[in-house]
């Protein structure tokens, strides 16, 4: 077959960033103009991340196609600026699955269904299948979770044999601890992750060290000596200030050439507009002109993977506007007692991100209040939209305990619920409206407009409950505006206030939002709080 594979694995332990790279590998390649698609393993039995907690897991990503994928996901799309389907996201629920059901239709028939061959041929049909319909020259697969796991063994079994028939290059993320008094990077954690490695039929043919400063000259040369991989093909993937960097990182060690050498692909010269880019990116990210504080009031702040998405909407708004972004974590239920808006008070913009479930919800409302009376600007996002509205009902069109049905299925003011179509659903994930949804905008002087800058846009959902159109007039009447809805039933997209800068959006615009091209709500936010800081009225 024509496409060649390089697989990302990872040793000692997870969270070290396997995912930036892959989509560093993704985005080099790319520069280099080839045909380039992630895929990504992950050993956990839920079919999809739909169920998972953002607590533990972090962020559930969701693509156009209302596949609902690893955060990694995000990333890839960040980096590669082309948004990606489900099919690409292969877990063991999703394997299973099919065993499962093509067992009770007899396609088996007579055989034992084992690990080894059955559902190893089922990952290698699969990926095989999504690089010939693709046209792939490069798929970049990364195995989640680390070397060792019970739950990726299967993966890292089917990889060995992918190897037989095609061309594999593997690449390995590893950690060396630094111990201090001796200022001495260690290598025997990799030396036995090494061996395992081996063990499993896997020899990696490069090797990215994650470490405290430097990746030392001595320590290459260690590592080299025990595992047989050449000094050059060892690199330092030291804690960068900005993730846009760890391409140009690794092509500054000689990677891309290497890379392209052991695919034994057609060379090929770097796009320089693709790469100027990059690094005009990374220049806007490390020297911008302004500053400009922006409060994120959330439940999950603690695990900051929760919201990465817009952590990382708001950096690429910032370096187009030519601002830092510095990002205030605040904890909602903080802002339920008395005395919780000094956290607020030197912010030059509010969001409330998306969440479910009641706990913090008042603290939440209480930071929109704050921010609508003191003209600071306001974005909120799904959840924020809902509260958003929430909060307008209760406090400007005096609709006292005005709620959402998901935290008070009594309210006498059900300003946000579930539509009646809905309620019949019996699986969790069919009752969200998910994947990209039309918005067409129907006050033209609107922020929406503003940021759209014409009268329809495309936004990725990821909810159950909607505005309810029943309040829509009396709302409105009080000042409120209601800019956008979907062209068909006319369900609420985004809603504004008059009086000063405020949007809510029912979408989850930082889907979307990639260096390029800034999500065009969080741009006009981020120009609103800038100006908000100069004292400028904010428009
Ligand atoms: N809990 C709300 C809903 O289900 C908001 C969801 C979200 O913010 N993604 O509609």
């Amino acid at each position: 077959m024509r496409t060649k594979f390089v697989v990302v694995t990872g040793s000692l332990m997870s969270g070290m960033g396997k995912g930036l790279i892959t989509s560093s590998i993704l985005k080099i390649l790319d520069m280099y103009g080839y045909k380039v698609l992630p895929v990504k393993f992950d050993g956990y039995l839920n079919y999809d991340c739909g169920t998972m907690n953002p607590y533990r897991h972090g962020e559930v990503f969701v693509l156009d196609d209302k596949s609902e994928v690893d955060m990694d996901f995000g990333m890839y799309e960040r980096f590669l600026e082309k948004p990606l389907f489900g099919d690409l996201s292969i877990t063991g629920g999703k394997l299973f699955s099919t065993i499962i059901k093509k067992e009770r239709k007899g396609e088996y028939l007579g055989e034992d269904v084992q690990i080894i061959p059955h559902l190893t041929n089922e990952i290698l049909t699969r990926i095989k299948g999504i690089a010939e319909k693709n046209d792939l020259d490069v798929m970049v697969i990364e195995v989640g979770g680390t070397i060792g796991d019970i739950e990726n063994s299967y993966f890292v079994e089917a990889m060995r044999q992918l190897m037989l028939k095609e061309k594999v290059v593997f690449a390995s993320l590893t950690y060396l601890p630094l111990l201090e008094v001796v200022g001495e990077q260690k290598t025997k954690p990799t030396q036995i992750a090494y061996r395992a490695m081996m063990a499993l039929g896997i020899k990696p043919t490069f090797l990215f060290c994650r470490t405290e400063g430097e990746l030392q000259k001595k320590t290459k040369a260690k590592l080299s000596l025990f595992t047989n991989i050449d000094e050059s093909h060892i690199f330092d993937d030291s804690t960068l200030s900005h993730l846009y960097t760890i391409p140009l990182h690794f092509m500054d060690q000689g990677f891309d050439k290497m890379l392209i050498e052991e695919l034994g692909l057609r060379k090929r010269s770097v796009s320089k507009e693709k790469l100027n880019r990059l690094k005009k990116l990374n220049d806007a990210l490390l020297h911008p002109k302004n500053d400009v504080n922006v409060g994120i009031v959330g439940k999950y702040v603690e695990l900051r993977d929760a919201y990465i998405s817009v952590k990382e909407a708001l950096e690429h708004s910032g370096a187009a506007l030519d601002s830092r972004v510095n990002i205030r974590w605040i904890e909602s239920e903080s802002l339920e007692s008395g005395d919780g808006r000094k956290y607020l008070e030197d912010l030059d913009g509010v969001i409330v991100p998306g969440g479910f479930g009641k706990r913090g919800i008042e603290g939440m409302i209480n930071a929109i209040s704050y921010a609508r009376e003191s003209k600071t600007p306001y974005l909120g996002l799904c959840l924020g939209m809902q509260l958003m509205s929430i909060e307008y009902a209760r406090n400007v069109c005096g609709m006292k305990g005005a709620n959402s049905t998901e935290f008070d299925p009594k309210t006498r003011y059900k300003i946000i619920y579930t539509l009646p179509t809905q309620r019949r659903q019996e699986y969790k994930g069919a009752t969200m409206r998910l994947g990209t949804w039309e918005g067409r905008i129907i006050k033209k002087d609107s922020i929406a407009y503003r940021a759209y800058k014409s009268g329809v846009f495309y936004e990725r959902h990821r909810h159950r409950y909607e505005f309810n159109n029943k309040y829509m007039k009396d709302m409105e009447r009080y000042g409120f505006v209601i800019s956008s809805v979907t062209p068909t039933d006319r369900l609420v997209e985004t809603v504004e206030w008059k009086d000063s800068f405020g949007i809510g959006t029912q979408a989850h615009p930082e889907l979307k939002s990639t260096p390029d091209q800034p999500a065009p709500l969080f741009m006009e936010f981020v120009k609103a709080s800038i100006a908000k800081r100069k004292g400028k009225s904010v428009p």
